[in-house]
């Protein structure tokens, strides 16, 4: 990986609308472009780290899909864990978009695109605090070593924390660049989904005493989904985040209207809390659906819930330099490195309001005081 030819950005604006115009789309579902998976982007950043000092690997993690991974050495600290700095390198997929997603506009203090909150904003405050710190603290004077972790794929599984930590990768902290209004993530829900299908027996519709209806047992399934299984997920609840919710989402079964159908199924949802996680879950969602017979229930995503306690020293240095400390609804990378044992939290400039719409922005204002955020983080030490 050379950097010859690569030209720093002038401003962190710049920094920021380069990040923009470089596809790195989720290739996942319907991508809306040509240009997908996290490849380009991913040599851009590593181009940028290595000028700032930084040693950096590109460790390939599904084939054009890799993590870039910059480590900033500190000499008067050789074996501290360092803290990491981890947003992701995708976005969603610009279908629909009303806006050029790759040619970032900046219009009444706004600057337009794909990923301008979600996450290239949060992204671009983070490598551009870095690159000033990098400047200001020289590695000589360094107390605290700092990864900056790129991560592909958040926005579809999460492959790329999850491959980092599978690693056995080490450190004391990780902030995750997400748009939050500048205010500290502690804790948020994770998600479980499942799928429940039945299995009956078709045979004619004038004779449905000779079949098995698929529909109709699921009826009875969902009747006991109702009745037994969403009272446990209720018996819990968090602090912060309240009770795990529970949604049917989909349901699809039968073929023709003269058949009693032999096929039923439903997608569901669950947003779970801490100390109610898949592990209950799954052990619970077996007890309630045994008393059926012909009925097969898989699990197909589960992204962990996340409760860093707001003591930990980190979030209480981290604090004064924020907009104060919330919780979300949605779930992130943040999740990963807290099932891997290790504190973490999301921070970053832009707002959730704006991430995945037709036409994303940031507020400059705004992400420039982001940039600021991490810089005096950084440099208070
Ligand atoms: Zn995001």
């Amino acid at each position: 990986m050379s950097t010859k030819g690569f030209q720093t950005p002038k401003s962190a604006t710049r920094l920021l609308q380069d990040l923009i115009s470089i596809p790195s789309v989720n290739p996942d579902g319907d991508p809306g472009c040509a240009s997908t998976g996290e490849q380009q982007i991913a040599d851009y950043i590593a181009a940028f780290l290595k000028k700032c000092g930084a040693e950096v690997d590109l460790i390939p993690v599904l084939p054009g899909r890799p993590n870039v991974i910059a480590h900033f050495k500190a000499a008067r600290a050789p074996h501290a864990l360092p803290i990491t700095f981890a947003p992701h390198l995708d976005t969603v997929s610009v279908r629909g978009m009303t806006i050029d997603p790759f040619h970032p506009k900046i219009v009444a203090g706004k600057i337009f695109g794909r990923g301008a909150s979600d996450t290239k904003g949060p992204m671009a405050s983070m490598l551009w605090a870095l690159k000033s710190w990098s400047e200001k603290q020289k590695p000589a004077s360094r107390t605290l070593p700092v990864v900056f972790a790129g991560l592909m794929g958040e926005e579809a599984g999460n492959d790329g924390a999850i491959h980092l930590m599978k690693s056995g990768f080490k450190t004391d902290f990780a902030i995750i660049g997400e748009p939050t209004d500048l205010k500290i993530v502690h804790a948020h829900k994770g998600a479980l989904w499942f799928t429940v299908e039945t299995v009956g027996k078709s045979c004619h519709a004038s004779t449905p005493e000779r079949g098995k209806n698929a529909i109709l047992l699921m009826t009875e399934i969902i009747r006991t989904l109702e009745n037994d299984f969403v009272p446990f997920l209720h018996a819990h609840s968090h602090p912060h985040l309240g009770k795990p919710s529970f949604n049917i989402g989909t349901i699809t079964g039968g073929s023709k209207v003269n058949i009693v159908p032999s096929q039923c199924k439903i997608e569901c949802d669950i947003r779970t809390i801490p100390g109610c996680g898949m592990n209950e879950i799954e052990k619970q969602l077996k007890i309630t659906l045994k008393r059926f017979s012909g009925v097969i229930c898989k699990i197909s995503r589960s992204p962990a819930s996340l409760d860093t306690p707001l003591q930990h020293p980190w979030v209480q240095r981290l604090k004064p330099f924020t907009k104060g400390i919330t919780t979300a609804p949605w779930f992130c990378d943040a999740a990963v490195f807290s099932q891997y044992k290790t504190a973490a939290i999301a921070i970053g400039p832009g707002s959730i309001q704006q991430a995945h719409t037709v036409d994303e922005f940031i507020r400059e204002k705004e992400f420039l005081r982001g940039v600021q955020m991490f810089e005096r983080f950084l440099l208070t030490r």
